[in-house]
């Protein structure tokens, strides 16, 4: 299938996603992820994947999600009628293979509920065993 879609939106290369953008490879997806999220300070971690068998993608499906979403839990046996309690942060990637064997961006969200900042980022272990 052709796909012609002009994404001249000012995205700069090297600054973060944008729907249906896509990556030839697992390794061209990672590169921009770290590289968003040193210019953004905010982590994003893996919370769901379908492993592809393909070497190059790796996955058929990964979900990113902010590292935030779900660190706002209400404490213990504070109001536990309430399901709806969570606060957390909404930003997320997600990405799919294609058919075409590509790695596309299914969902971008990039509005955090928090701030993200450089202490905040850098004091994250994940980030931290990438040093
Ligand atoms: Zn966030």
């Amino acid at each position: 299938m052709m796909e012609d879609n002009d994404n001249d939106d000012g995205l700069v290369a090297g600054e973060g996603f944008f729907l249906g953008q896509e990556f030839a490879s697992y390794n061209e997806f990672e590169d921009r992820r770290l590289a968003f999220q040193e210019n953004t300070y905010c982590l994003f971690v893996m919370r769901r994947s379908e492993r592809s068998q393909n070497n190059i993608l790796k996955f058929n499906k990964m979900q990113f999600e902010c590292k935030q979403a779900m660190s706002t839990r209400p404490a213990r046996g504070k109001k536990p009628h309430h399901e709806s309690y969570k606060i957390g942060c909404e930003a997320r990637i997600h990405v799919a293979a294609t058919t075409a064997g590509r790695l596309k961006v299914t969902a971008f969200h990039d509005v955090h509920n928090h701030p993200c900042n450089e202490t905040t980022y850098f004091g994250y272990p994940e980030v931290q065993r990438m040093f």
